[in-house]
């Protein structure tokens, strides 16, 4: 996609979600300005601030909004003030809705340790320095929408719990065409995680990826067991490039990965779908700190990064923006939860006023 014209939705949500959203928007507006390119950003309300204008979640306007963009980008949703709503009506819906009428089928989770961050992981500075991984999660099957599922008495009299990992060649061809195009952006070198050494689907997997890795003979392709690689994240983190995996062990192994770098204000996420893609922190709407200007609004500005990576076809830019936010560090700028000491502690908008100087210099 070549254009200069590009269609985003944008939903702040709840909670800290409009202060980071200010400062991804921000830098949005130094890309547009300084590439010349004109970005259509239309707000839409999505979760509780949604349900409380007009009783749902995702009304059909935003969702209508969501669907015509060439990209969609997310604050976070929720709070304690709609937690005693009806499951069908909580904002956190919202993002299921989204989820599904996008087509969403591939979590991207990058776990990127900034230097001058060393110290906030839980793991000595000689393992995690350096480490950047992508994570590609498929989200449609496994057991989390496998059938039969469900608990029911049994012939014992007891009760019985089940749940199917089902996945469809498709399904899985699908994730690793699009694991390894990601790949072949980086160090091209696709780790496959799988437990196909005891479950029959698992062993489809590894044969339908090995399928599609003759078509990327540039890529290196290792099959890894999720044991092996849950203890590896650990050992040797650095080992890894590009991670694709099933929806179960994705949603595990992306959470340890998370710690690695031992801060959820920094982590960003791309939701890749059919339709359009969702950009998004991985972290909520941090009730406990919203309106006081300290959330970090970090996770918020790679998010942006990704999707100008990911769905507006400039990676150039997107890497401005990521080397923007490595200088703002290295500058000494912290927000509070990754405060070290003799650093600058400042709010959510100093944050984003730094990085948006550092991105105009860079893109001089
Ligand atoms: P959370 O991620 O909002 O907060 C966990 C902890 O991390 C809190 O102490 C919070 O202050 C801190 N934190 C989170 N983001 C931060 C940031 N950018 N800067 C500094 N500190 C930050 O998780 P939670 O407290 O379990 O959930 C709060 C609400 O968010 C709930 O309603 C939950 O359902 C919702 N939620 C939404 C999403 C989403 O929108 N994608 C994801 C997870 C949780």
């Amino acid at each position: 996609m070549k254009k200069d014209n590009f269609k985003i939705a944008v939903f702040a949500g709840d909670g800290i979600g409009p202060e980071i959203m200010k400062e991804g928007l921000k830098i949005l507006n130094v890309i547009s300005e300084k590439k010349k390119i004109k970005l259509q950003i239309q707000e839409g309300l999505a979760g509780g601030c949604a349900y409380d204008k007009s009783g749902t979640p995702l009304p059909d306007a935003s969702l209508k909004l969501a669907i015509k963009s060439d990209a969609v980008l997310l604050g976070a949703v929720g709070g304690p003030q709609w937690e005693s709503l009806d499951y069908s009506v909580r904002p956190e819906r919202a993002l299921l809705g989204l989820r599904s009428n996008l087509g969403i089928y591939a979590n991207l989770r990058p776990v990127v340790v900034f230097e001058e961050l060393l110290n906030a992981s839980p793991l000595k500075k000689s393992i995690v320095r350096g480490i950047d991984i992508m994570i590609v999660r498929e989200l449609t099957g496994d057991v989390y929408f496998g059938k039969p599922r469900g608990v029911r008495k049994g012939k014992d009299g007891k009760r019985h719990g089940i749940n199917t990992m089902a996945y469809s060649e498709d399904e899985i061809r699908r994730i690793a065409v699009r694991a390894f195009e990601i790949a072949r952006t980086r160090k091209k070198n696709l780790t496959s995680v799988d437990k196909a050494n005891i479950l029959e689907t698992m062993e489809l997997w590894r044969d339908i990826v090995t399928q599609v890795g003759k078509k990327y003979p540039d890529v290196i392709l290792k099959h890894m067991y999720v044991d092996n690689c849950a203890l590896q994240l650990i050992r040797d983190p650095s080992q890894f490039d590009v991670i694709v995996t099933t929806n179960l062990f994705g949603d595990i192994l992306s959470d340890e990965a998370a710690m690695l770098t031992g801060s959820i204000g920094m982590l960003p996420s791309a939701s890749l779908g059919k339709k359009s893609a969702l950009y998004e922190p991985i972290h909520g709407s941090a009730p406990d700190i919203a309106g006081k200007n300290i959330a970090n609004p970090l996770a918020m500005i790679l998010s942006v990064a990704l999707m100008l990576r990911y769905s507006l076809s400039l990676p150039r830019e997107a890497a401005l923006i990521e080397k923007a936010v490595g200088e703002t560090l290295k500058a000494g700028f912290r927000t509070k939860d990754i405060y070290q000491k003799n650093k600058k502690t400042v709010g959510t908008a100093e944050m984003g006023d730094a990085v948006a100087k550092n991105l105009r210099k860079l893109m001089i």
